[in-house]
């Protein structure tokens, strides 16, 4: 009996489609660094050109409605998309795109069609870059107190505070941002989200100076930023959700960050690993050693584990299907499962594996890169504690309500 999955004749065609779509759209001179935080701005300019490519073609987004420039994609579609991609080292999209990533599916429930229409296009054809702002200086796990605020005044707000850990290398056109637009109003009834052109007078961008990680698909994200807005004055019709709404709008949002969208990439540089350790060189390999096979074994399945649950929430959210506290058990889990594949690397192959040794030199210090982000990947998207704290509500476990899953549609 054959167990192998087979695409049908449809999802051949459309593999071979988006072969010849890379093929001819994917540079030449695209670089693979092990470690995205090196990636020059000419590297990251080649995926933006490659990102307006999957763009144009509704690729970028590919399951964000035709209208508002998605492609309307079945998930075997965009699963063969991805597999795809993920053959030639790159992600969907290829490039930092939080606000987008997070905001356009955010904005598709609570914008108005003037919204979806306005933002919604630039951001799925890859034309704009945008930012998520959200975390500050005393809000972070508790994002309900922020102090940041935006204050309305005639046909604009005016925006004022900090905004933290945010962003990443390369600027952004547009910040997706979460602020206060009633002071003295109650907690979670007092939040509004504005989406802020990035090039009004009185924004301040500053990089921090922290541990670099977090090049999601070979993106070049590297560095966190503070952002300072200092009397900005964005235009009214930039609220999205309805005025001292936020909250609400906050839940969908949070939702696709925690993970209830799931994703269909998975991690490669695990496979490549298992590889080499499979390679036999002067009559001898890693995996010869059953110790070593042992460990190879767990630390496939750990791989496959995260990577089932992210798929299983593509599915449910792709399909509409009721879902509960699938989101954060697919994030504490791929949190959890990067630390510990890491050290299991390390554990098989020992510490030369985080260098360019001959031996590992095709992974070119990748697992070095591997170790460092799942290190720092514990803390944003919510943190593991908070992670635990959701899926607890969402099972009532602890004398609760039943807490539910945020609308994704
Ligand atoms: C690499 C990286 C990228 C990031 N990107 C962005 C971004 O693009 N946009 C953005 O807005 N922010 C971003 N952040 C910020 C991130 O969202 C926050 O760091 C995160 O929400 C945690 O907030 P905090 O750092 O203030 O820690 P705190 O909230 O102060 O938490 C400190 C510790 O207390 C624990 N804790 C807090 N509350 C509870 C609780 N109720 N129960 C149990 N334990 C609790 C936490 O788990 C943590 O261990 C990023 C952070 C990092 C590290």
């Amino acid at each position: 009996m054959d167990f192998a999955i087979q695409d049908s004749p449809e999802q051949t065609a459309f593999r071979v489609e988006v072969r010849a779509f890379l093929d001819k759209n994917v540079s030449p001179d695209i670089e693979h660094m092990a470690d995205p935080c090196d990636m020059s701005f000419e590297q990251y300019q080649l995926r933006r050109d490659l990102g307006r490519a999957l763009g144009a073609k509704g690729w970028l987004y590919p399951s964000m409605p035709k209208e508002y420039g998605g492609g309307d994609l079945s998930t075997e579609q965009i699963g063969i998309l991805t597999d795809e991609l993920t053959r030639i080292g790159l992600a969907l999209p290829p490039y930092y795109d939080a606000g987008g990533r997070m905001g356009a599916p955010t904005i598709l429930v609570w914008g108005t069609e003037e919204h979806k229409k306005r933002f919604l296009p630039p951001i799925c054809r890859g034309e704009v870059r945008t930012w998520q702002l959200l975390t500050e200086p005393g809000a972070g796990s508790d994002l309900a107190g922020i102090k940041s605020t935006a204050i309305r005044d005639g046909d604009h707000y005016v925006v004022n505070g900090q905004k933290m850990y945010v962003g990443s290398s390369h600027g952004a056109d547009y910040s997706w941002t979460i602020l206060v637009t009633d002071p003295k109003g109650e907690r979670h009834k007092n939040l509004s989200w504005l989406m802020i052109p990035m090039n009004l007078p009185g924004i301040s961008v500053t990089p921090m100076d922290l541990l670099a990680t977090g090049g999601e698909g070979g993106s070049g994200c590297g560095v966190k930023n503070a952002v300072f807005f200092d009397n900005v004055r964005v235009p009214a019709e930039n609220l999205v959700g309805g005025e001292n709404n936020g909250w609400k709008v906050a839940t969908t949002h949070l939702e696709v960050e925690h993970g209830g969208m799931g994703r269909l990439a998975d991690r490669r540089v695990v496979y490549d690993f298992i590889d080499l350790c499979k390679k036999r060189e002067d009559g001898w390999a890693i995996a010869d050693d059953p110790g070593a096979r042992e460990e190879l074994v767990n630390l496939y399945i750990e791989s496959e584990i995260t990577r089932l649950f992210a798929m299983r929430n593509h599915w449910l959210s792709h399909t509409n299907q009721p879902r509960s506290y699938e989101g954060s058990q697919y994030s504490l889990r791929r949190k959890l499962s990067g630390l510990d594949m890491g050290e299991k690397m390390v554990r098989i192959a020992g510490p030369l594996v985080l260098t360019k040794d001959k031996r590992w030199a095709p992974l070119r210090g990748s697992i070095e890169y591997f170790q460092r982000d799942s290190i720092t990947s514990l803390h944003p998207g919510a943190t593991t504690d908070i992670q635990r704290v959701i899926m607890a509500r969402r099972l009532g476990i602890g004398g609760r309500e039943r807490e539910k899953a945020a609308n994704l549609r």
